[in-house]
């Protein structure tokens, strides 16, 4: 979206503000044990801590048309988002935000298969309309599907009625692509305010923000982003990418060096687990 760019300025004092606080008052999301893709969402209770089979990984038929949309659970409203992810061992997690971009997600897919990683992806629901297989793919892939809003605005700038539409369609689309509805959601440029806190809870969402902003939006070089990316890790750390959004050809060949990279250092990578169906 080129409206990214006329926001860099505003995104990078958000980001930095972002960072700042991840490093002292973040909320932490509960990761559990040694075991990759296993995590405990704190606010779902015990049956967070049920062990899921692999059949509830896979996606319902899609019918176009089914039965009324369930009513969401009502979360507890937060008034920070959750910025790490804590738990035993060397586990971090990684997102990428504003896809699916037809040319650059299946990249990012390809080498997330190729090492069996499993991550989350904030969608707009603009771009999901569009590319409803790139969902469905992430599906089978075993991704984790987040609301990043249907445009991409800066929600401070919205009122409560604007915000709600541009998160609901977004969940409404998810839906129908990816087959389940989003349980996260992020603000568009970390930018959070407390509808957006609120109105995440009541259609059951959890605000996830980010620890490490590899800030691949400003194009700096493959190599910069592979820098940030390394040095940025550490167990806990939530890592911030773009699939979309702009050019995104030095985020698709950062991934295939920084991942293995990683790899290799004894990180395990985490997604939040999905509610039993
Ligand atoms: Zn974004």
């Amino acid at each position: 979206m080129q409206k990214d760019q006329l926001f860099t300025r505003r995104r990078m004092l958000l980001a930095g503000a972002a960072l700042g606080a991840a490093g002292t008052a973040g909320a932490v999301l509960a990761v559990g044990g040694d075991e990759p893709a296993r995590t405990a969402a704190p606010v779902a209770g015990p049956q967070a801590r049920q062990a899921l089979k692999s059949s509830a990984f896979r996606l319902q038929p899609l019918t176009g048309y089914g039965p009324p949309r369930a009513a969401p659970r009502k979360l507890k409203t937060r008034h920070e988002p959750i910025m790490s992810i804590s738990g035993r061992g060397r586990h971090m997690m990684l997102t990428f935000d504003d896809g699916p971009n037809p040319e650059y997600t299946p990249h990012i897919l390809d080498t997330l298969a190729r090492y069996d990683v499993r991550a989350m992806f904030f969608v707009c629901g603009e771009c999901v309309v569009e590319n409803r297989e790139l969902l469905a793919r992430m599906a089978d892939d075993g991704h984790v599907v987040g609301n990043h809003t249907w445009t991409h605005p800066l929600l401070t700038t919205l009122d409560r009625k604007e915000i709600r539409s541009e998160m609901e369609r977004t969940s409404d689309a998810i839906e129908d692509s990816y087959g389940e509805r989003p349980q996260w959601f992020r603000a568009p440029y970390g930018a959070w305010n407390r509808a957006a806190f609120q109105l995440g809870a009541e259609m059951g969402m959890e605000p996830m923000a980010w620890t490490v902003d590899s800030r691949d939006w400003t194009t700096p070089g493959e190599g910069v982003i592979v820098d940030r990316i390394e040095n940025g890790a550490a167990p806990g750390v939530v890592v911030l990418s773009h699939d979309a959004g702009g050019d995104r050809s030095q985020t698709v060949r950062a991934i295939r060096e920084w991942l293995p990279h990683l790899l290799d250092s004894g990180y395990h990578f985490t997604v939040p687990r999905r509610r039993p169906s």
